[in-house]
């Protein structure tokens, strides 16, 4: 029988594929459901899943990047519009609810004081563990150019870790140890810009944490072409591989 935790990938692009909507990845257990990042042309991934305003129950911005956060006026407002009625939380990191406040207010001017459903911001730290809803969440900041939390989510006894962007940092590598399902940017094969992933790094570092399956995301736009010729050599390892295509799902 499958499991009711479902995985579908909105988006699995870098910031400036033509190619690939943004990375945003949808959590969801069948009783909650948490969107993981929104960039700007995420919008209409998520209208295509449901045009029920009521769909998302709390987004999780990893980093202050347009290609992770710049589809919320659109979302937001879409919401407002269809006449939401349920409270919608937003977790970030500290500041998060300014950022969010200063895009809406770009985006949609006076239409945040406007909304007629709770807007929540929970403000995380990196080491934090709170709980959302039925879901425990802990959080461990990445090496990127701007703060990036990295989230790891238990669910009945499942674990799915997703990096936002940036390098693995030791925090980090400790909160994805022993998970079974770990999303990260995997942006090239070797490491071109310290502030992303290298695949090589992370084949070790995905190894050493005893982790299940490694999914591949984020993965620059001309390099994303080969990467397959890259891992074959791999896929022997005790770690699955997975380089999802938008819009597929995986059940955990
Ligand atoms: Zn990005
Ligand atoms: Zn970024």
């Amino acid at each position: 029988m499958p499991s009711n935790l479902k995985l579908t990938f909105l988006g699995t692009g870098e910031a400036f594929d033509e190619e690939l909507p943004n990375t945003s990845i949808l959590y969801d257990t069948g009783q909650t459901r948490l969107l993981m990042d929104c960039g700007y042309s995420i919008p209409h991934q998520v209208w295509k899943q449901s045009t029920d305003p009521n769909f998302l129950h709390g987004i999780f911005l990893s980093h202050h990047h347009a290609d992770h956060a710049f589809g919320l006026p659109a979302v937001l407002t879409r919401m407002w519009e269809t006449k939401r009625s349920l409270p919608l939380t937003i977790i970030g990191h500290a500041g998060t609810q300014e950022y969010v406040h200063k895009l809406m207010e770009i985006g949609y001017p006076t239409l945040i004081s406007r909304l007629e459903f709770p807007l929540e911001f929970i403000d995380v730290h990196a080491g934090d563990q709170i709980r959302f809803r039925e879901l425990e969440l802990s959080f461990a900041q990445s090496i990127h150019s701007v703060t990036n939390y990295s989230i790891r989510i238990s669910y009945q006894g499942k674990t799915t870790c997703y990096s936002g962007d940036g390098s693995f940092s030791e925090a980090t590598k400790a909160l994805f140890k022993d998970c079974d399902f770990l999303i990260h940017e995997s942006f090239s094969w070797e490491r071109v810009v310290y502030l992303h992933a290298s695949i090589q790094e992370l084949l070790e570092m995905v190894k050493e944490q005893n982790i299940k399956t490694y999914c591949l995301i984020h993965i620059q736009r001309d390099f994303k072409k080969k990467v397959w010729n890259f891992l074959k050599d791999f896929q022997q390892e005790p770690f699955k591989l997975l380089v999802p295509k938008p819009g597929e799902s995986v059940y955990l």
